[in-house]
């Protein structure tokens, strides 16, 4: 039974907010366009995995994706888990493609791809002090006593796993996402008696769904950025310019003369990703360039969004993480491939 499905983490969701409000010319950065490559290349990896699991018959399973959890002011992250009665498994996702080598004496493992090499911390060390932390949290939920299991699936199956030094643990801990469920029925032979009642199950993925904090990124922070970097109010998503005028109930590009009621919807998710996870009706004119303090009432309340306050303190709050759209429109978008 899926508990708590995979949408794209906020990480995926900024760059791709990014993408569509800077302009032009800092759309293209190289630093920019090689952390969104990683971060959607591990999200696809995530996706692959998540498809070999759905094609087990895991009525016997909650499961639950990207969980960030709590302990001792520590947060961490676990890409997959699967709990049952009897025990939870752990799954780190790799997308890495190439050839690993894995060497247990320097606990690290390197990885070769198009003729360039490049290091990781190794991730069986990762799981390991999952395992410990996931413990760690249980305990603090007073859940005792249910074994942890943890992998490490690497989710591109034509990449070249190498263990020269012949360390068990890696062969027992590493796996391709193809062996999966292999493995999860090696474990479910490996255990056999009930640990926890369907109570203590109920009240631990309760604990599990409240406890996770998804992880957001302060990508202007990060980037060092300021209003000179974003473009100023509505982009046409047909050739580009902006701002687009309000009137007449809709949108106007008074370049192309494009026309859309609704362009206004994106950009102000992407003031949520980007700036702050709250809106006032004076920080929406301000953005979307807006004069009528009407027109920014209308468009604030057609978003079906929650808000607190009343008239000019109302703030209007960003929707819930799976709330936001999956697509990585860019207007313009000849001028930058999202499709890496
Ligand atoms: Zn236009």
């Amino acid at each position: 039974m899926l508990k708590k499905y995979r949408t794209k983490p906020y990480t995926v969701l900024c760059y791709e907010a990014l993408y569509r409000r800077l302009k032009d010319n800092y759309r293209n950065n190289k630093v920019l366009n090689q952390e969104y490559l990683n971060y959607i290349t591990g999200y696809r990896g995530e996706q692959t995995v998540d498809y070999k699991l759905s094609t087990y018959p895991h009525k016997n399973f909650y499961i639950y994706h990207d969980l960030r959890l709590k302990i001792n002011h520590n947060y961490f992250q676990i890409d997959t888990l699967l709990l049952s009665s009897k025990f939870i498994i752990i799954l780190e996702i790799k997308n890495w493609r190439g050839e690993l080598n894995y060497n247990s004496d320097l606990n690290h493992i390197t990885q070769t791809f198009n003729n360039v090499e490049k290091g990781y911390q190794n991730p069986i060390s990762q799981v390991l002090s999952h395992e410990v932390q996931l413990n760690s949290w249980l305990q603090a939920t007073s859940v005792f006593g249910i074994p942890i299991e943890s992998l490490v699936v690497i989710s591109n199956p034509t990449t070249i796993l190498k263990n020269n030094q012949n360390d068990p643990t890696f062969y027992s801990k590493v796996i391709y996402a193809d062996n999966l469920i292999s493995k999860i029925n090696e474990f479910n032979s490996k255990y056999t008696k009930n640990v926890v009642n369907k109570q203590m199950l109920n009240k631990i993925n309760e604990a599990l769904l409240k406890g996770n904090i998804d992880y957001r990124p302060d990508v202007i922070q990060q980037f060092n950025l300021n209003d000179n970097h974003f473009i100023r109010g509505v982009q046409c998503d047909h050739c580009g310019s902006y701002p687009m005028v309000r009137a007449y109930k809709t949108w106007k590009c008074n370049e192309c003369l494009y026309t859309n009621p609704t362009a206004h919807v994106r950009p102000l998710l992407d003031y949520f990703l980007l700036h702050k996870p709250t809106i006032t009706n004076s920080e929406c004119r301000a953005y979307l360039q807006l004069d009528s303090l009407k027109n920014a009432y209308t468009l604030l309340n057609s978003m079906d969004l929650t808000y607190t306050g009343k008239n000019k303190a109302r703030k209007y709050h960003a929707p819930k993480l799976a709330d936001f759209p999956q697509n990585s429109f860019v207007p313009n978008k000849k001028r930058v491939r999202l499709d890496l």
